[in-house]
């Protein structure tokens, strides 16, 4: 399953009329695979949706889980993020500036672009249809709070919400608070806790009693 990013790096954004032919191309052999009966339609948004909330976004775990546990690592992290990142193997296209940024009792992140659908991809795999919606792009900068009640999450009161706009030049990662109640917990278990949303702060981590 190949998402080309479209000349991203060229020019800032995205070079929307490659996007656009590239689109095109996909959904022309799309439709004629499933014409001559080799997909199944519903099999094919099952893969898409893997990719989305499971496959992509499971790298991204693993350096959130790795952060919680280990002071050095996060550490390294703060420091330089693209190559904290790639020392646990994930690298590649729209990966290459990477940030983490923190949420703390103080402070939670939350991550957009403005412009276009610029995402962190080589930890998070591909960027779901919300985040790349209009009313996100706009309305994660003039109402965040708003935003995060519609995701389910209130956040404590008095609590400061910051708001990255992405770019080619940059892509942020949040890290997520760690739940209470997982100390000892090991990087594998830890990574089960930490969802997609959470890493892109339109979610928080899972409770330690939300997991077997
Ligand atoms: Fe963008």
């Amino acid at each position: 399953m190949s998402h080309d990013p479209a000349g991203d790096d060229q020019h800032g954004h995205h070079d929307h009329s490659h996007l656009e032919g590239m689109e095109l191309k996909v959904r022309t052999l799309e439709s004629l695979l499933v014409e001559k009966g080799y997909v199944d339609p519903g099999a094919l948004d099952e893969i898409v949706e893997t990719y989305e909330t499971r496959v992509g976004p499971r790298n991204g775990a693993r350096v959130v889980a790795r952060a919680w546990r280990d002071p050095a690592y996060l550490e390294r992290l703060r420091q330089d993020a693209t190559s904290a990142i790639a020392e646990l193997g994930f690298t590649g296209r729209q990966g290459e500036h990477m940030r983490v940024v923190e949420n703390t009792p103080e402070i939670h992140n939350m991550v957009v672009c403005t412009l276009c659908s610029c995402y962190p991809w080589s930890v998070l795999g591909l960027p779901p249809v919300w985040y790349k919606s209009a009313p996100y792009r706009s309305r994660a900068v003039s109402e965040p709070e708003a935003v995060l009640a519609e995701f389910g999450v209130t956040l404590p009161e008095g609590k400061t919400i910051r708001v990255w706009d992405s770019t080619a030049e940059m892509r942020y990662l949040v890290l997520p608070e760690r739940p209470a109640g997982t100390e000892g917990w090991s990087e594998e278990r830890l990574a089960d806790l930490v969802t997609r949303d959470s890493m892109i702060g339109t979610g928080l981590a899972r409770a330690a009693g939300e997991v077997s």
